[in-house]
């Protein structure tokens, strides 16, 4: 998240105080979250829910991305029926994943845990790719009309006035266009181009496992 106040920091970013872009058009929001990911989405559409005039920027044109997950873990689907949504969630096609068997050499069984005895309402890894749920979440989003999703919207500059955020300038169609908001999240993944020009630093986590993904 971009921090509103970022006095107490030095301004690496002074230089996106003013643009020498020429800019088509500007919004004004209470929010702007930067990356349709899975996170950005999602929290598009929790605060579209409380009224809250969002836009979400997606540097893409669709929500299909190469080389990406399929799975949503039984945690992802608690948080999915909090929200109300694990239902229709459920009605799109998808295949329950309810154990999984490691082979080695020759077909020896070499591990085969079973997720049927979580306690949970959602014993198993919902197989959908991630397209699919990322579309549904958007979908549910513009039913609000505190919710606005501008695709194809590449951020590439803060918008930041006396050692406050105000916004961003993204390219997209046509040019250059400015967003203000109140607030201005940065959900644009790992590499996160706002969290670099804000000069936050990540903070590194080991991560519960690892994958190894072949093509
Ligand atoms: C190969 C692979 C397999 C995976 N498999 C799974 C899985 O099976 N299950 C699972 O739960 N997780 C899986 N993951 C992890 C999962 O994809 C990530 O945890 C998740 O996508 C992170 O979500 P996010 O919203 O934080 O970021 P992201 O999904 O990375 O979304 C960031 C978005 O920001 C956009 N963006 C970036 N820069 C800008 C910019 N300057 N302006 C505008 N938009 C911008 C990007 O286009 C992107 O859409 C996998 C990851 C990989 C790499």
């Amino acid at each position: 998240m971009t921090p509103n106040s970022i006095s107490d920091r030095e301004s690496s970013t002074k230089e996106h105080e003013q643009t020498s872009h020429s800019i088509i058009d500007d919004a004004r929001v209470d929010c702007c979250i930067v990356g349709g990911g899975p996170a950005g989405t999602v929290l598009s559409l929790l605060l579209a829910r409380f009224g809250i005039n969002v836009m979400l920027l997606e540097a893409h044109r669709d929500f299909e991305r190469d080389f990406r997950g399929d799975t949503l873990q039984p945690s992802a689907m608690e948080i999915m029926a909090q929200m109300g949504l694990a239902e229709g969630l459920l009605q799109l096609p998808h295949t329950k994943l309810r154990s999984i068997t490691l082979r080695g050499i020759g077909g020896k069984v070499i591990f085969s845990p079973s997720f049927s005895g979580l306690k949970t309402d959602f014993p198993y890894v919902t197989v959908m790719p991630q397209v699919r749920f990322l579309d549904f979440i958007v979908a549910e989003a513009k039913q609000y009309p505190s919710f606005q999703l501008v695709l194809g919207a590449n951020v590439q500059e803060l918008i930041e006035e006396d050692g406050v955020i105000r916004g961003v300038r993204y390219r997209g169609h046509g040019g250059w266009h400015e967003v203000r908001a109140q607030v201005t999240i940065g959900a644009d993944g790992r590499h996160s181009r706002l969290r670099e020009l804000a000069g936050l630093e990540a903070i590194p986590t080991s991560a519960p496992m690892d994958v190894l993904w072949f093509r």
